[in-house]
Formats: structure tokens, C-alpha cells, sequence
């Protein structure tokens, strides 16, 4: 059996940024596990994406507990590659894992109850053969749960030695404002806010990544490529088999229009002039931000991650590409 060892250059061309008012520093670029590590997926490109991140700086590998399919099958993926590989490099790690969608049958397993995400986090433990986590998230709001329970179960996750820090996702600015000062209140200050924002999506830049500016808390983005759309993978409007498009279900083959095509197309144009791929203009474009922590990408195989990975390379957009992306992203879609 081959043993792996790290690439000893992993921490040279890497940059990390800091986590709001924390004393984490996280990776620009981060690799979540929702897609391509389930039981359904190869588990020999599963590995090789996930050394490969590593080899290359990645310390943060972002799960859920339904993660898959089906779920948890990606948690249990990801203990087979710590006893596998990862076990010496466990302190150099940040492991993320949530609750708050629906994972198990009855009226606990969904949500935001007490009861739903202190056992979820034990079972999260369990599949990935960890002691703890390093980030535990409640995953959405809740509007019938108390936000103190939610947010009282994350400070007992950390307290308990579970977690080692707390974080929200998908929480609007008034929930999460007042969910920032619930755990500051408890003596477990949120560490981070997992928001999608995209060139597609910018929901955020209508008060949240002020908030989190404002209040000291970090935030990671997700779905930073809208899940494929911003890159080279449907530019010709045709969908590749094995594509997530291909499948249909979180990435419906309708969105893309001629008018999105078209816009693509416009981006695409921005970035062949500067001689990259419409992924890394798409991930520079939030790097743009300095309240941005980390870029929270997915991959299907090595030369994804690679291509993603040289965002962090060459310059930034310059302020009159920046215009000319603002101008596009004004087309329909
Ligand atoms: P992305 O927007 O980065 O989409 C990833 C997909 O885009 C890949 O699976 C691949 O699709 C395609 N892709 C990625 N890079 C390239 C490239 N360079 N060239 C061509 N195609 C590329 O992110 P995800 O939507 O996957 O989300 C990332 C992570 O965010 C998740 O794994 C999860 O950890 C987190 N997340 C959190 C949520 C939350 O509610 N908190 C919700 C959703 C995600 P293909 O399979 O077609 O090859």
C-alpha cells in the first residue's frame, strides 16, 4: 500500500487570508465536498482531488452531513481518506461540517432544534473518524426553532470539544446579525458565514458582506463558479455527458438560455483577453473583495482544481475590467 506524503512545497505559493476578527487563517481557495465524493462517484478521483488539493495549500475541505448522495456518504468518504492518508496531517486541517437540512427520518433529523444538531454533529463525527470539527455550521435558518437553541447548540458543540468554532450559512442579514450577537453573548463568537455569491448570484452585496465587514466575522462563498455555468463547460451551449447540468438536479439544464449564453460568451471574452479561463476571472472577481475569507470551489476531477488554483496567480482585474464585467453582468439572462 502506498503512504502518502504531502508535497513538501504545499505552503509556498498558497495565500491565506483571515477569518474576520479570528486568529484562523483560511486558504483563498477551499474544496467543499457537496458533488463528485458520494458513493456514487469514483472513489479513485475523490482521492486524487483531495491530495491534490492539499499538495497544493488547500487546508480547508468543507462538508454537511447530507452530503453524497446519498447523504453522508461524502463524510464517510472523507474518514476512509483521513485513516487513509490524512491522520498525520490532522492538525493542518480545517473541517468543516452542518446540519440544518433534512437527513434522517421523524421530527428530528431536520432543521435547527437542539436535539437535531448536537446528534447530527456526533453522527458527522462518527462517518468522518474525527474527534472534532473544526467549524460546525448550522446550514439554514429555522423560522420555528428558536434562534437561542440553534445557536446555544453550536456553543455546546464547541464547549463540548465537538467543534472548535461555530458558523451560519444561508442566513439574511437580520437573522445573522442577531445570530452574531446570540453567540457573542454565549462566549462562542461566530467565526464565519457560508454565503453563495457568484457573478450570477450577488444577494450578498445587498447587506450581508457589510454586516460581516462591520462585525469582525469571516465568510466563505459557495457555488463561486454557479456551479459550472462560469466556465469553459457549457460555453458552446451544448451540456457535456457527466456534466452537472447532465443531471439535472441542482444545475437545471434551462438556465441556459440564449441570453445567458450570451453572456457567458461576454465573459468569456473579458477573460480570453487577458489570457485565462472564465473560472479564474470568476473567482478573481471575489477576491476582489477583501471581506471575502475564502473562495469555496468544487471539482470533478484534478484539472479543475488546477485550473481554479491559477486564479491565485497574475494580477487581479484591473478597475476598467472590473467596468466591463459590471456592464455585462447587467445583461438578462
Ligand atoms: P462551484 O460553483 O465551484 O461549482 C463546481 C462545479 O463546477 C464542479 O463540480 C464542476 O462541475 C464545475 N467546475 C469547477 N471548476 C471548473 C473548471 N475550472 N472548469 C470547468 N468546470 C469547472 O461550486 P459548488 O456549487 O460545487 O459548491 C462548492 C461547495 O460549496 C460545495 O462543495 C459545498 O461545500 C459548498 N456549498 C454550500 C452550500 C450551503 O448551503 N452552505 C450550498 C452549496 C454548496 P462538473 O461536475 O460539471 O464538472
Amino acid at each position: 500500500m502506498n503512504v502518502y506524503a504531502a508535497d513538501a512545497k504545499r505552503y509556498e505559493t498558497m495565500k491565506y487570508r483571515r477569518c474576520g476578527r479570528s486568529g484562523i487563517m483560511l486558504p483563498e481557495i477551499s474544496l467543499g465536498l457537496w458533488h463528485n465524493f458520494g458513493a456514487v462517484d469514483s472513489a479513485d478521483n475523490g482521492e486524487k482531488i483531495l491530495l491534490h488539493a492539499f499538495d497544493r495549500g488547500i487546508t480547508h475541505f468543507d462538508l454537511a452531513n447530507n452530503y453524497g448522495p446519498p447523504p453522508g456518504s461524502a463524510e464517510s468518504f472523507f474518514g476512509t481518506m483521513m485513516e487513509k492518508n490524512f491522520r498525520p496531517y490532522r492538525d493542518e486541517l480545517v473541517i468543516s461540517s452542518k446540519a440544518g437540512y433534512g437527513m434522517w427520518s421523524g421530527p428530528y433529523g431536520d432543521f435547527g432544534s437542539r436535539k437535531y444538531i448536537v446528534s447530527s454533529c456526533e453522527q458527522s463525527l462518527r462517518r468522518m473518524k474525527l474527534d472534532y470539527v473544526d467549524i460546525f455550521y448550522h446550514h439554514r435558518p429555522d423560522p420555528d426553532t428558536p434562534l437561542e437553541e440553534s445557536m446555544g447548540a453550536l456553543d455546546h458543540l464547541v464547549r463540548s470539544g465537538k467543534a472548535l468554532y461555530a458558523g451560519i450559512s444561508n442566513y439574511k442579514p437580520p437573522e445573522a446579525e442577531r445570530a452574531f450577537k446570540i453567540l457573542r453573548e454565549l462566549g462562542t463568537p461566530c467565526l464565519i458565514h457560508q454565503a453563495r455569491y457568484s457573478m450570477l448570484d450577488r444577494w450578498v452585496e445587498g447587506g450581508l458582506m457589510d454586516l460581516v465587514g462591520r462585525e469582525g466575522v469571516g465568510t466563505i462563498l459557495f457555488s463561486p463558479l454557479a456551479q459550472g455555468l462560469l466556465t469553459d463547460r457549457y460555453l458552446d451551449g451544448h451540456i457535456p455527458a457527466g456534466s452537472r447540468a447532465s443531471k439535472g438536479v441542482f444545475l437545471k439544464p434551462e438556465r441556459l438560455t440564449d441570453a445567458m449564453m450570451k453572456k457567458l460568451n461576454a465573459l468569456n471574452t473579458v477573460a480570453l483577453e487577458r489570457g485565462e479561463t472564465l473560472a479564474r476571472v470568476a473567482i478573481k472577481w471575489l477576491l476582489r473583495d477583501e471581506r471575502s475569507t475564502s473562495i469555496l470551489v468544487g471539482a470533478s476531477s484534478v484539472a479543475q482544481l488546477d485550473d481554479n488554483l491559477l486564479a491565485l496567480e497574475g494580477s487581479p482585474l484591473s478597475e476598467a475590467e472590473l467596468v466591463k464585467i459590471e456592464t455585462i453582468l447587467r445583461l438578462p439572462e
